[in-house]
């Protein structure tokens, strides 16, 4: 039942899973079950995770192809006095989905957007790639077209913190050999169906990720982490290595500081780059 016109119309954006029923916050439950509406991506895939809730709620389509008008209409709706959510397909409205446009909306007509965080498979897949989380770009899904996706990468090449991107199953092979002759094989991370049950994290460099997808069909949904330029990241350093020790031990048997730093990228896997600052 709707609530009346007394009330304060607002605008929820709801965080849902990104595979797993369960990841859902009982602040998300509670608030699906109270408000008017519900505006989702595809109402057919949201309707399953309300009943699996036996949530009973209003639900109305919002997404890519509609969210001019429908967008329209649902910021009339909440000046109204209703209450409205906003889901998407998966994880947080607003992450390359058109979630954005209506949040921005309803924003400039004044009214209120509360967020009831989720999961973001972003995020998800970042921490536990092994990459660095101290600073990230999140990139979205690169331009289809070849040459666009290249200029892409081609840009992001100084990039020089882990970056994110989306990306779809047939694309992935594509993405991962422009990415290998752009960006050199650099560490990287294929998380793909997370929180699902073929979840499957593949923490490798660019060059073994190809080979892998080569002879193994890429499937399911997949969020791809890169390491940024130069740095390097020593997340997948041998836990038993001492790596100053070992510097130290090529330095005191006369290598140089770059022969060393080649000798332990060798011995290690690590960038030779990332050595060599290592002993300055
Ligand atoms: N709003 C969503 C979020 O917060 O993550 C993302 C929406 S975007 C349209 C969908 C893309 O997210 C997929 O193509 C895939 O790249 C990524 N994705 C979603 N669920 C995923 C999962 N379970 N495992 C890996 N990547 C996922």
């Amino acid at each position: 039942m709707q609530n009346t016109i007394t009330q304060q119309g607002c605008l929820y954006v709801c965080g849902t899973p990104i595979g797993n029923l369960e990841d859902i916050s009982l602040r998300a439950l509670k608030i699906l079950r109270q408000v008017d509406l519900v505006a989702a991506e595809d109402t057919r895939h949201t309707r399953k995770l309300l009943n699996h809730y036996d949530i009973k709620v209003e639900l109305i389509s919002y997404h890519e192809h509609n969210r001019y008008e429908r967008g329209r209409e649902l910021v009339g709706r909440i000046t109204d006095g209703l209450q409205v959510a906003l889901v998407s397909d998966a994880g947080m409205p607003g992450i390359s989905d058109p979630g954005h446009d209506l949040i921005a909306a309803v924003l400039k007509a004044g009214l209120a957007v509360i967020p009831i965080p989720g999961p973001t498979a972003a995020v998800t897949a970042l921490v536990v790639s092994g990459l660095k989380t101290d600073r990230f770009a999140f990139t979205g899904f690169l331009p289809r077209k070849r040459n666009e996706r290249l200029a892409e990468i081609e840009r992001l090449k100084s990039y020089p913190y882990t970056m994110i991107f989306y990306e779809a199953p047939h694309r992935l092979k594509a993405t991962l050999k422009d990415m290998h002759e752009v960006l050199g094989n650099r560490n990287a991370s294929v998380a793909r169906e997370l929180t699902k049950l073929y979840e499957e994290n593949l923490r490798m460099p660019l060059q073994s990720l190809r080979e892998h997808f080569e002879n193994n069909e890429p499937r399911g949904e997949i969020t791809l982490i890169v390491e940024g330029a130069g740095e390097g990241s020593l997340s997948y350093a041998p836990a038993d290595i001492d790596l100053d020790e070992l510097l130290q031990q090529l330095l005191a048997g006369g290598l140089s500081k770059s022969e060393a730093a080649r000798e332990a990228a060798s011995r290690t896997g690590l960038p030779r780059r990332e050595l060599y600052k290592r002993m300055l």
